[in-house]
């Protein structure tokens, strides 16, 4: 059921009615607290920083597919690269590539392996951050953007090209960086990505979401055993919790930032891998920013 407003009431004489959510179909729901975990786009935001109710967005363009790969393809993949996930840019572009592994065929009752094929790259300056008009416009743009791409790789970016709107998928790249809200005396709690969305470049954010829920779970234990005002805890969550998240999404900020500029990759591998020394062409003309490559 989709909710489309909750309403708060600290006067409510039965503090198990305290917090009502309407829903689409006219039903409305009571309750003690409301626990927003409404993800990235919260509605809720709004009643809980209605000052900074919307998610960031970073004018970077992100397309992807999923798609699938034959026994021979998967295994040609996996004899180069990780078998389970890669990224890297393309030098030339500096557009982000991302290859992972969703299921193979022991597990998704056909023959083939499913993979998840992305793509991302910055706009240009003052360039608004809006959707494709179709995905034949969206695919005529990775075309282009993927020109430089490794040779290795190209089999992922056509499979990616041919699989038409059925599994295509854009993102508009964005965060919410506060992490920050009024809990209304503790009836108001944000978790997951409605607390603390970030983008996917440091792979943490779900992560972060699950970390709520154990933080949560021993902040209603504390308050069980000692009691007092429930205020003190809710707002003990909300500090605790900013302190973790809200530095990763700031990271993956950066991560995001930092992937799709070749130059400052460059010169970090130069300071990471070569301990100071300049690269050589060989380092330019790897696809990989993963570790995780084989070595073929
Ligand atoms: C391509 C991609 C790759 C990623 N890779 C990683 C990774 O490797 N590692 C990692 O840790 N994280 C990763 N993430 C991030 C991860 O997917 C999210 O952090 C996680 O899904 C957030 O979970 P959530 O429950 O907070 O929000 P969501 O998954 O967004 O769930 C929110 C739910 O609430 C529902 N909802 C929203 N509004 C309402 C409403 N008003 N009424 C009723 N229901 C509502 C939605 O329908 C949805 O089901 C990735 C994300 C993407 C897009």
């Amino acid at each position: 059921m989709l909710a489309e407003d909750v309403e708060i009431n600290q006067d409510a004489s039965d503090v198990n009615k305290r917090v009502s959510v309407k829903f689409h179909n006219g039903k409305t729901l009571e309750g003690g607290m409301f626990i927003d975990c409404e993800g990235r786009s919260s509605l809720t935001r709004k009643l809980a920083n209605p000052e900074h109710p919307e998610a960031c967005t970073l004018p970077y363009k992100f397309v992807g597919s999923i798609v699938e790969l034959t026994p021979e393809e998967y295994h040609a993949l996996k004899a180069k690269y990780d078998p389970l996930l890669f990224q890297g840019t393309i030098p030339s572009s500096g557009t982000f590539f991302w290859f992972s592994l969703l299921s193979s065929p022991a597990h998704n009752g056909t023959s083939n392996y499913q993979c998840q094929v992305n793509i991302s790259w910055k706009l240009a300056d003052g360039v608004a951050n809006l959707p494709f008009e179709s995905v034949k416009e969206a695919f005529a743009e990775v075309q282009k953007r993927t020109t430089g791409l490794h040779e290795s790789l190209t089999v992922l970016r056509d499979k990616l090209l041919k699989t038409g709107e059925k599994n295509y998928m854009e993102l508009c790249l964005g965060d919410w960086p506060f992490a920050e809200w009024n809990d209304h005396n503790g009836l108001l709690l944000l978790a997951g990505d409605a607390a603390h969305a970030m983008v996917m470049y440091r792979g943490e954010a779900a992560n972060h979401g699950i970390a709520d829920v154990k933080l949560l779970e021993g902040i209603l234990e504390s308050y069980l055993k000692e009691g007092g005002s429930w205020n003190k805890f809710a707002a003990k969550y909300q500090t605790k919790l900013r302190e973790r998240a809200k530095p990763g999404v700031l990271m993956s900020r950066q991560a995001c930032y930092d992937a799709h500029n070749w130059n400052k990759i460059v010169s970090s591998l130069a300071i990471g891998t070569n301990k100071g020394k300049s690269c050589t062409g060989d380092e330019v003309s790897t696809p990989l920013l993963s570790s995780r490559a084989k070595k073929s």
